[in-house]
């Protein structure tokens, strides 16, 4: 039997509580920190493809999954004066019986609902960390003080636990020349259940409705030779630089920058992959986004959360010790991770063409033989990714 029988995880998102799910089945302890100070509700669609699935049907979690799908039936390409273009349905991107479309916070939902007996700590953070023989000692914001077999960093993209346990972020960055924001904003144009996509080189603006929530859902995204320091500046002005890229592009997009000002959720990154040699350090190992972010660009980083869940207490439950149950995850995960970072590139390509040329190639591309041909070399090579590890 593994000697881990108490666990701190922090991030309560998809990763965290997928973990306490797996931990919880096999008797394990899990004492999950948010610093949220409560469930995240409602945010943007993701998906479960591949092996995600059917981690998510041994999990109990699948029938819910389908009962929570958004419902976007088509995406269309629009120009300046929003006539369709373009377009194309579900099943493009990748095979609707391996994919599945929800909202975020309706997934947090479900795993939360997975993993009752877990104890979720809301509006607490990790302070320190220090590893102590074959315990690690966690000071918490909040003043207490508790000692555990096991800490997993699945605080996301900005881990506090790897930047406590690895040192700062900017060693494992790759920024992909990009900035991403998403936000809730009124339905003006009345969408059920559809997407509407303008380029501009290197800019999109992005519209969709999913019944499964109210108003509809901003995307902006740019691309910039350059990293700056925008994403760790106000929202203010992080609303401003959007103005400065995007005002004037044409379509709704200076409607959806006036609306951004009253927008409850608004947010505001960059898009960055995450790249460490090691996900390990003694006994602090990092899951989902901490330890290898694919990036929103590559589609799968809910897959790769859920998947490391899992293969992470399959491991853990299959050795005595921690050192070799954390490298047999790492060992398992490596390539399914690389596979799926690779694709953040195309998707970037396919979401936000560079240029004139490359968008109008995009949407001949989606209206003609050739270009279908191409998508479904994407298709099929998303579709790898998101199936390549054994789980049995
Ligand atoms: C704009 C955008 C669009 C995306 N689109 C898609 C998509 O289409 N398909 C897809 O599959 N994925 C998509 N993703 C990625 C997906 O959301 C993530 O890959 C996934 O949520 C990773 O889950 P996680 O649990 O590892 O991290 P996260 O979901 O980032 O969760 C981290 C959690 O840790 C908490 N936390 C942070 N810091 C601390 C701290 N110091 N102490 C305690 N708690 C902390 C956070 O509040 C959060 O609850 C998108 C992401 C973004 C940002």
């Amino acid at each position: 039997m593994t000697s881990v029988q108490n666990v701190l995880i922090s991030g309560a998102s998809i990763a965290g509580p997928a973990l306490a799910h797996w931990l919880e089945r096999r008797g394990i302890r899990a004492v999950v920190v948010e610093k949220a100070s409560s469930r995240r509700t409602g945010g943007y669609t993701i998906d479960l493809r591949g092996k995600a699935i059917d981690v998510a049907e041994r999990m109990g979690v699948l029938d819910g999954v389908r009962a929570a799908k958004t419902e976007i039936t088509g995406v269309a390409m629009v120009d300046a004066e929003g006539r369709a273009v373009a377009g194309f349905g579900p099943g493009l991107i990748a095979p609707e019986e391996r994919s599945l479309e929800i909202l975020r916070g309706d997934l947090v939902e479900l795993l939360h609902e997975a993993a009752p007996d877990a104890e979720y700590r809301y509006g607490d953070s990790i302070k320190s960390l220090e590893q102590q023989g074959d315990r690690v000692a966690v000071e918490f914001d909040s003043g207490g003080s508790e000692s555990f077999d096991l800490v997993v960093g699945a605080d996301g993209l900005h881990s506090k636990t790897r930047s406590l346990a690895f040192g700062p972020e900017r060693p494992y960055r790759r920024f992909l020349n990009s900035y991403v924001c998403i936000a809730t904003v009124p339905n003006h144009l009345g969408f059920k259940g559809e997407a509407r996509l303008f380029n501009t080189p290197g800019r999109v603006s992005t519209l969709y409705h999913t019944p499964r929530a109210e108003g509809a859902k901003v995307l902006l995204l740019y691309r910039t030779p350059a990293e700056s320091e925008i994403d760790r500046e106000s929202p203010a002005a992080q609303r401003r630089r959007l103005r400065e890229v995007f005002a004037g592009m044409g379509w709704e997009t200076d409607r959806i920058l006036a609306d951004l000002d009253d927008a409850p959720d608004f947010y505001f990154d960059s898009v960055t992959q995450i790249h460490m040699g090691a996900w390990s350090k003694g006994r602090v190992t990092l899951l989902g986004d901490a330890g290898y972010c694919p990036s929103p660009m590559s589609g799968q980083g809910t897959s790769l959360a859920l998947v490391g869940a899992y293969v992470l207490a399959e491991e853990l439950a299959a050795h005595d010790d921690p050192g070799p149950a954390l490298a047999a995850y790492e060992r398992r995960m490596r390539p399914y991770v690389a596979a799926n970072q690779a694709i953040a590139a195309p998707g970037l390509d396919f979401l936000v063409p560079a240029s004139a040329f490359a968008i109008r190639a995009r949407n001949l591309m989606l209206k003609s033989g050739p270009l279908l041909r191409f998508l479904s070399r994407f298709n099929s090579r998303l579709s790898k990714a998101a199936e390549a590890i054994d789980l049995d």
